[in-house]
């Protein structure tokens, strides 16, 4: 006979090893447990007494399939970005998969923004990179999940685009989507008229459904995991330094070809050809940026990563990535984008590099500012 445990929430078979995976249950949790009384997973738990969504991460395979069962419904689709990793946190494909279903774009972390920055410009420039990526949002939105910033102006899209169907809401792993959702449902004005709150929110393996008031449901997805997101890089302490909490500042640096900047051990930026100018980094206020020879830059970062350029740390460089080099020459002033961790404003017909760990994205875009 099989005596493995079984949520009676969501139906997963009960584990105390991995507190992501589906049906986790701390050990102690289990053991107070009678024999015979029925036991939720600890996602379950939460979101029956707290109302309070966990994340819950899916294999590849899995996602694939969520989101072919997307495209076969009739539905809306939301889906959440991070306006600071766009790269990192695109739905490979997502343009398939949705098939006719309309897609509202969210582009999640708003606060963050330098205070400068028009966010008309921010919201065009997320829609011509989703375009990029084959995708046609119906809507562009810029939100903050942690600051309650234009939900109800989300809310108000979604009511306009769904004409009495399921919505989906969709991302990465890391946007923020989980900060968003949970902030919906408890939020108590905006969900209103949207979210029937005479019913539980239900769970499955695989997406946790909320009742909306016409009898449809918001279904909120797993997120999937980006690999290549910066913030896989850096060790979990060090985390506030590459997904800034507060709004960015800029800082201006004067430099002359041949300069070198580090971001810490994380990223580089090399100034190769063009009369002496001024660069803006935008990138967090902690985060160390420092300035050297371009001829010496490879041998300064051999010697001193993992100590002066920390992130990463000591203890992580046998797991960190070697930085892979992109060079440009904009045309126009534009920003070399290095995904997850901010940007530096390039004079037109400058020649430059920047450097990311292998797998991260390195962009050029239109100068935002
Ligand atoms: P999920 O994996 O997409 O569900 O993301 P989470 O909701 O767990 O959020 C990932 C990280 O981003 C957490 O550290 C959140 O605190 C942070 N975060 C979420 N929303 C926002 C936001 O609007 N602004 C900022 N600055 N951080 C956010």
């Amino acid at each position: 006979t099989d005596d493995a445990l079984y949520c009676i929430g969501c139906g997963a078979k009960l584990q105390t090893t991995d507190p992501k995976a589906a049906g986790y249950l701390p050990a102690s949790s289990l053991a107070k447990a009678d024999a015979g009384e029925d036991i939720y997973c600890q996602r379950c738990f939460r979101l029956r007494h707290y109302n309070e969504i966990a994340p819950v991460e899916l294999t590849d395979d899995d996602f694939l399939r969520l989101l072919n069962k997307i495209g076969e419904s009739d539905a809306l689709i939301v889906n959440v970005v991070d306006i600071f990793d766009f790269n990192g946190s695109v739905i490979p494909g997502l343009h398939r998969f949705v098939g006719d279903n309309p897609v509202i774009l969210v582009g999640n972390k708003a606060d963050v923004l330098p205070k400068s920055i028009n966010e008309r410009r921010v919201t065009n420039w997320l829609t011509q990179a989703a375009h990029a990526q084959g995708l046609r949002p119906v809507a562009t939105l810029l939100t903050s999940a942690k600051k309650g910033r234009n939900l109800d102006d989300l809310l108000a899209l979604i009511e306009q685009y769904r004409e009495h169907r399921d919505v989906y809401v969709v991302g990465v792993t890391n946007t923020g989507k989980s900060t968003l959702i949970n902030r919906i449902i408890k939020d108590e004005n905006g969900m209103g008229d949207l979210i029937t709150t005479s019913r539980f929110p239900g769970t499955t393996l695989d997406r946790i459904q909320i009742p909306l008031a016409d009898g449809h449901f918001l279904i909120d997805t797993p997120g999937i995991i980006h690999r290549h997101q910066m913030a896989h890089y850096v060790n979990p302490k060090d985390l506030q330094l590459v997904a800034p909490t507060k709004p960015i500042r800029p800082t201006v640096f004067q430099l002359n070809a041949g300069q070198t900047l580090f971001f810490a051990g994380l990223a580089r930026f090399d100034y190769l050809r063009g009369p002496k100018a001024g660069f803006t980094v935008y990138a967090d206020n902690q985060l160390l940026l420092h300035r050297t020879k371009l001829a010496n830059a490879d041998a300064f970062y051999e010697k001193h990563r993992g100590d002066l350029l920390s992130p990463p740390r000591a203890e992580d460089l046998a797991t960190f990535p070697p930085l892979a080099r992109f060079e440009f020459t904009p045309k126009e002033k534009s920003d070399l984008v290095i995904a997850g961790l901010g940007w530096v404003v390039v004079p037109a017909g400058a020649m430059v590099a920047g450097y990311a760990p292998e797998g991260v994205d390195v962009l050029l875009r239109k100068a935002l500012i």
